[in-house]
């Protein structure tokens, strides 16, 4: 196995300078453990704020990016922006892009590929809504969405995150089991060695996310295959660092 253990946060539409720096300062205190790969999500206009003042073994995300490099396409920006000031991941294929913004796998797939063939590192999202899970379409659910990755991911896997993240968990303090995400992760990594590659299918982290907190935090990452989470709510706040020293 040997996978790194990976946490993202997820800041989503919240912060301003001040509540930026204290969470900076409150990661820089840490101590993180190092041998966890860390990656804030933060608001695309405090993307070059963040960079500037965050410590160099920390990634920095942009939460969402167009498919093309540049162009009239007002409001979006591009992954050739968002290293060009000097972040090197992107969150893609969140639900709230998926529900809110009417993102379709293709759209993600599409996002995928260009952010890839631009270098970036990407945090791909998936998972399924509360009506799905209990029509007993989970795994239909989130290996569609994985289906449309494949092509745009081609053989960039190790560029790539998973983040299963069922809709119904997300900000709602309702954490899936250990054994419910359990069960999802494992499935998942079986569709991938089928259908990808036994070795992309061993080697590709997949985080879970939805209400992950510092409480419930350990407990899930004691399982085989969750290798790391990804953090909204519990990101903005000190309890981060114990989720990112959640396999100490
Ligand atoms: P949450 O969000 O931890 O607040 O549930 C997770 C996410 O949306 O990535």
């Amino acid at each position: 196995m040997g996978r790194k253990f990976v946490v993202g946060g997820n800041w989503k539409m919240n912060g301003d300078k001040n509540q930026i720096n204290e969470i900076v300062n409150n990661l820089k205190k840490g101590p993180l453990d190092p041998n966890v790969d860390v990656v804030i999500g933060v608001p695309a206009i405090y993307l070059s704020y963040v960079k500037s003042i965050v410590p160099e073994n920390i990634g920095v995300a942009a939460q969402n990016c167009w498919k093309v490099t540049k162009g009239a396409f007002t409001g979006e920006i591009s992954p050739a922006m968002i290293k060009d000031v000097g972040a090197d991941w992107v969150i893609l294929g969140h639900s709230e892009r998926r529900t809110i913004f009417g993102e379709k796998d293709e759209l993600v797939a599409a996002k995928v590929a260009h952010a890839l063939e631009q270098g970036l590192k990407v945090i791909a999202c998936i998972g399924e809504t509360l009506e799905e899970r209990e029509a007993g379409k989970t795994e239909e659910v989130v290996f569609r969405q994985t289906k449309a990755l494949v092509p745009a991911i081609g053989s960039n896997w190790d560029k790539v995150v998973l983040a299963y993240e069922p809709v119904w968990a997300i900000g709602t303090g309702k954490t899936a089991t250990p054994q419910q995400a359990q069960d999802v992760h494992a499935a998942l990594r079986n569709w991938l060695s089928v259908n990808v590659s036994g070795d992309v299918a061993n080697a590709v982290r997949i985080q879970y996310g939805g209400s992950v907190t510092g409480a419930t935090a350990k407990e899930l990452a004691a399982r085989p295959d969750i290798d790391g989470f990804l953090v909204g709510g519990a990101s903005l706040k000190p309890e981060f660092v114990d989720i990112v020293n959640a396999t100490q």
